[in-house]
């Protein structure tokens, strides 16, 4: 009874604080602007692909494997922890055996992945620690960050160490009492032989310590998530769900400005008087801060896994510009941690005297980047990280005037002569003259 008690306290503390985390994010997502999303049979085919599927992550063979199989053996083992959670609660063990042969499968799988994922926990601290892997590193790679990425890892690999210890204390157990064990545990039933000489009443604490080990570790990840990089263990298959649908280097058109372009394409239209609400409403065009972006920008820097898969295909960055794509999503999430208290508190007027344009991301990044868009095909969570570029460089050239001098000749020549090149329209078939001629 003490058990189920505790249990339950701490359940329902880490609810309480999820609640918390998950209403902070809520608030910050209504600060953003709408994005439309439509068809759905196909964002669900999307969804089974690459998130669950994890097509683009495969596409690295070997460490690509790794990945998506600690993702796969992750959804195994929180099976796993949906069934402590209930015999925490009703003081059960192992309830969920009655499933018998599916039941024995699911432990089964979970022991061998718990195992396996425990290992690649192991690579992938190492591959970190070492330095040998370039793209980890970064200007925006901070050291916060890398701890960050250091935590996560190392609760995973203790996760791991105590649900294979768990799982051996239970079969030593079961063993030395000659009750029946429920489930198959290929691994652990091998580690059991490394405890059976000890006593039922030592096996029996070896259990419960990594029985509420286990349980309570769960339950810190589950918050510390949230506030960590590995959000993405929540974030990324919603952030999947939502990418975009139009093939890759298609411009979002702005609202307004198409209506505009239709306008002067009707010209009894372009003089007649705008309806009365349409001149009340004034537009800001693209982004300047946290509050301009749309909600699927937002989720994208909170789906980045930081792996730096897209500032390493990135043409700018390859050739020594200031562009990391990878910086520019992290910096959309910090700007909204910094900014997003403020503006909650002291509504849509808060200014901090910053922000994400100028303090966080200079024109010069911007201006560096070629919309090859080789980082959103890099990317495995599919980020759209050139949307977030475009929608800054429209707030620069449309409220600030503010483009490099080749694109502003560019610009009056589209508006003096309807085309980017310095010739007037009476001009343009001039080039053809001779050919006509000579014919
Ligand atoms: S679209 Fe821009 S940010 Fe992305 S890879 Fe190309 S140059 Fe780099
Ligand atoms: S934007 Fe995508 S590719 Fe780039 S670091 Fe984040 S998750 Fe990795």
């Amino acid at each position: 009874m003490l058990k189920q008690i505790l249990f339950s306290l701490s359940l329902l503390m880490t609810l309480g604080i999820f609640a918390y985390s998950f209403k902070r994010y809520y608030l910050f997502f209504k600060l953003t602007k709408p994005f439309e999303v439509k068809d759905f049979g196909k964002r669900f085919n999307i969804m089974m692909n690459v998130a669950f599927g994890q097509k683009k992550i495969l596409r690295k063979p070997v460490v690509g494997l790794i990945h998506a199989l600690v993702f796969w053996g992750f959804l195994v083992i929180t099976l796993g922890s949906i069934e402590m959670v209930i015999d925490g609660l009703f003081g059960t063990e192992r309830i969920l055996s009655f499933l018998g042969g599916f039941y024995s499968f699911i432990v089964a799988s979970g022991d061998i992945m718990a195992a396996f994922i425990a290992l690649a926990m192991l690579i992938f601290l190492y591959r970190r620690i070492s330095g040998k892997v370039k793209r980890f590193d970064g200007i925006e790679m901070t050291h916060k960050s890398h701890t960050d990425a250091n935590i996560a890892l190392s609760i995973i690999l203790f996760l791991m160490i105590s649900l294979l210890g768990m799982n051996t204390f239970y079969v030593a157990e079961k063993l030395s009492s000659g009750e029946a064990i429920l489930g198959v545990y290929p691994v652990s039933q091998q580690l059991a032989t490394l405890v059976s000489s000890m006593d039922y009443s030592s096996l029996h604490i070896g259990h419960e310590i990594n029985w509420w080990a286990h349980i309570l570790l769960i339950f810190f990840f589950a918050n510390y998530l949230p506030y960590s990089k590995h959000f993405h263990v929540y974030s990324s298959i919603p952030n999947v769900l939502f990418s975009r649908l139009e093939p890759l280097g298609q411009l979002y058109n702005m609202e307004s400005i198409s209506k505009e372009v239709k306008l002067m394409m009707d010209p009894n239209a372009a003089f007649a008087d705008p309806p009365e609400e349409e001149e009340a409403e004034i537009e800001k065009f693209g982004v300047k801060d946290i509050e301009d972006v749309n909600w699927k920008n937002y989720l994208d820097s909170l789906a980045c896994t930081q792996c730096g898969r897209c500032t390493d295909v990135c043409p700018a960055n390859i050739t020594g510009k200031k562009l990391s794509p990878r910086k520019i999503v992290m910096n959309v999430r910090s700007r909204m941690d910094e900014k997003g208290p403020g503006l909650i508190k002291n509504g849509s007027e808060f200014d901090d005297g910053k922000s994400l344009l100028g303090d966080y991301i200079s024109a010069e990044e911007l201006w560096a980047c070629t919309t090859c868009n080789a980082c959103a095909q890099e990317c495995p969570v599919n980020i759209n990280q050139p949307s977030m570029i475009i929608d800054m460089r429209r707030y620069l050239v449309m409220e600030e005037s503010a483009a490099p001098a080749e694109l502003n000749t560019v610009f009056q020549n589209i508006e003096n002569n309807g085309a980017p090149w310095q010739y007037s329209q009476d001009d343009r078939m001039k080039w053809a003259e001779d050919l006509f001629t000579n014919a």
